[in-house]
């Protein structure tokens, strides 16, 4: 369920690209040469690497997860990047054409040398690169261990280091020298994917097989990192010194101690974890693609503006503008695309193809007014959410009430908490349920509060080893979860953890919907229970936290029997119902449903008398019969015996009784005395039509059931549409 973040990696992602433009822009170069000899020649040289590693980082993560369809993998992964490739060469195309690129002698090996290679553009070659190493590491790991992989890379890397910043080296013996001239013969540098790239998509790999880095080994990583950095500049300058006085001009693309420098920069950002960052890793690519266009944009600019003293000699500025404006026309484009993606996989009218719930804010909001009326200032709203907020969609529902000022939420399960914190959601989120020892990580990880079911379990929390927030269940007479109020020893023990932070107590009522008399006695005394517990809680010199007792039916019965204490817990009129349509409360609101449901009419038919209809032939024709067939069913989460119970639907504003089995996906109604009804008309089962309305109470009273069960079993594939 949890998915891994690389909340560190993303962030450094974007950085990276930055110092891509570093390199390519000289920032500092009209200030002092040797301070931009050290950014653009030393330091920035670790962000192509990086981006290799990361590249194979996530790949081989990906390879070793998926067991089966390893080489598909591989496929779709050379798939995508190769049209990322394609696309590129296309965009700079122009830039090419214009800096005078495509002149000159073309024949089908440059032409190949320039795509495997070169990158038809200047940074390009990373992409042919990536795609090349990926290749060779993915088939070097077929049959070589990890550890003869990396020596085989590694070796490759060595050798491309003669081709570059130690090719002075390889001056030094003719065999070695030819060696490296035979392959600038078929490629123009040991820049690529053969030579450069394999080393630390290697690496990347070796680390996607071993366990995450501890956070608790940063401070060496970060060490070996400075260290490595110091070697480098070390290696960057005795190697600049190395040139001087030669006729070979220094190379400045590959050093040493990049290796070291780039692995433990990368464990550090893999230990230190952190929040998912989708939009600088996004950003990064489409700022590595595009920054030489924007380059070239910029010279453009200045020429034609005659500002170029600014823009380009300058190189502070000119570094600057080419930042902003990557950025500016990245966000463009992914906003963009964006776009163009919505609008190809959702057609109009979004939503509406087959069964759709309306989910109305404005009645939530309402309800939440309505409701916090009742309420003083001093109790807190807690907003049940559970099962996807009784079916209208916990994510959204969660997010409109935290603009509304709600910060308490509950769930029934681990994963219900998960999937709202992972959302974004701020605030405390209760689990009501049990969650068992394996998933506690999750609950500190997504910092969710656990609710303490019994003495015993609070010494399975405490055993567990790590400090939990809970809030603590007492059980006053439903006995469904919560210590027994009787057992006073037991309870004040779940306050003596010293690993449980005790946020809350709380009580859940049994009968508070009913205004029978011995029900309000009984719901009386569970309230006397809580508070004697509480009292001797207190007494022992323990502290409650804050106290909750009342669900929605409670929040309306007993709105002025000082039960409210610090907080309620409200679910069902939050959505705008009674449990039961016949519940009466004492308390005068006005609640307003939140879903409507509805579905489309994909059929008209009209059928002789005598003639059945429907699996069973259930439904039997007396008189001629037009049957109008539904795109909703019982896996949408009608009740399958709604036909016998006289329930109907509502098409053009009039009532059409519900026909036959309800089958999966589709059901079917009598139209007959319904004028126009056809193909593509709009069926309200849950809702308003015109003057006349189905509700979800009138429903769960024909079928026995309660307004929860109804909402909350709507189904997946119903699509919610908010509005
Ligand atoms: C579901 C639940 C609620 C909410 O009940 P409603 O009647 O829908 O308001 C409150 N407390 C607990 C413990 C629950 O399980």
């Amino acid at each position: 369920m949890t998915k891994e973040r690389y909340g560190g990696i993303d962030l450094f992602k974007f950085f990276a690209a930055i110092l891509v433009i570093t390199i390519h822009t000289g920032p500092l170069l009209s200030y002092n040469s040797r301070a931009d000899f050290l950014l653009t020649s030393l330091a920035a040289r670790i962000a192509v690497p990086f981006f290799f590693m990361a590249s194979g980082y996530f790949f081989f993560h990906k390879i070793k997860n998926e067991q089966g369809n390893q080489t598909k993998l591989l496929r779709q992964f050379l798939q995508r990047t190769g049209i990322l490739y394609a696309i590129c060469i296309l965009i700079y195309l122009p830039v090419n054409a214009y800096a005078g690129h495509l002149t000159g002698a073309w024949n089908l090996p440059i032409l190949i040398k320039s795509l495997l290679f070169g990158g038809t553009f200047y940074h390009l070659w990373y992409l042919p690169a990536l795609m090349i190493g990926v290749a060779i590491v993915y088939g070097l790991r077929s049959f070589l261990r990890e550890p003869y992989v990396i020596i085989v890379t590694l070796l490759l890397y060595l050798a491309a280091l003669l081709g570059d910043n130690y090719y002075s080296l390889a001056a030094e013996n003719q065999a070695l020298q030819n060696m490296v001239q035979h392959v600038y013969g078929i490629m123009d540098s040991t820049r690529n994917g053969i030579f450069f790239a394999p080393l630390f998509i290697a690496l990347g790999s070796l680390e996607a097989n071993r366990r995450k880095p501890k956070r608790s080994a940063l401070h060496s990583y970060i060490l070996l990192f400075g260290i490595s950095m110091a070697v480098l500049f070390l290696e960057g300058l005795l190697l600049q010194r190395s040139f001087a006085g030669t006729a070979i001009a220094p190379f400045n693309d590959m050093y040493a101690a990049l290796v070291p420098a780039v692995f433990f920069l990368f464990l550090i950002l893999l230990a230190g974890r952190g929040r998912e960052h989708k939009w600088p890793r996004r950003l990064s690519t489409w700022i590595y693609v595009l920054h030489p266009a924007v380059i070239v944009g910029v010279r453009g600019i200045a020429k034609l503006t005659g500002l170029e003293a600014i823009l380009i000699e300058d190189s502070l500025v000119h570094f600057a503008s080419v930042v902003i404006l990557s950025v500016a026309v990245s966000l463009l484009g992914i906003k963009i695309l964006d776009v163009y993606k919505k609008e190809r996989t959702s057609p109009l009218p979004r939503g509406k193809e087959r069964a759709w719930a309306e989910i109305s804010i404005a009645n939530l909001l309402h309800n939440v007014r309505q409701l916090q009326s009742l309420l003083p200032r001093s109790t807190a709203l807690t907003a049940v959410v559970k099962a996807n907020a009784y079916g209208h969609g916990s994510v959204e529902i969660a997010k409109e009430l935290q603009k509304a000022d709600i910060h308490s939420f509950a769930v029934a399960s681990v994963d219900e908490g998960v999937a709202l914190r992972r959302s974004g959601l701020k605030g405390e989120i209760l689990i009501l349920g049990f969650t068992p020892t394996h998933r506690l990580d999750d609950v500190r990880r997504y910092k969710l509060v656990q609710t303490v079911v019994s003495a015993a379990d609070a010494e399975r929390l405490q055993e567990f080893g790590k400090p939990l927030r809970v809030h603590i269940k007492i059980d006053t007479g439903l006995h469904r979860l919560g210590e027994p109020y009787s057992n006073t020893e037991g309870i004040l023990s779940m306050y003596r953890h010293s690993r449980l932070h005790v946020a809350g107590t709380f009580s859940h009522l049994a009968a508070a919907d009913s205004l029978e008399a011995d029900d309000l006695a009984f719901t009386r005394l569970q309230f006397e229970r809580f508070q004697h517990t509480v009292s001797q809680i207190r007494a022992a010199g323990l502290k409650t936290g804050r106290l909750h007792l009342l669900n929605s039916s409670g929040i309306l019965n007993y709105y002025d029997a000082g039960m409210q204490l610090d907080g309620v817990r409200s679910g069902i009129a939050l959505y705008g119902l009674l449990s039961k349509e016949t519940d009466r409360v004492r308390a005068d609101i006005d609640l307003r449903p939140v879903m409507s449901l509805k579905a489309n009419v994909t059929r008209v038919q009209r059928i002789h008398a005598g003639e059945p209809a429907g699996y069973n032939r259930s439904f039997l024709a007396e008189r001629d019969t037009s049957i109008a067939t539904l795109s909703i069913g019982y896996a949408d989460g009608i009740p399958r015996e709604l036909p016998e119970k006289g329930g109907s639907v509502l098409i053009r504003g009039r009532r059409a009784r519900i026909l036959a089995t309800i089958t999966m996906d589709q059901m079917l109604v009598d139209v007959t005395g319904i004028p126009g009804v056809q193909q593509g008309d709009t069926v309200t089962l849950l809702g308003r039509d015109g003057n006349d309305e189905i509700t979800a109470g009138e429903i769960a009273e024909w079928t026995g059931t309660i307004t929860n069960e109804l909402l909350s079993t709507v189904g997946a594939r119903v699509t919610r549409i908010y509005q």
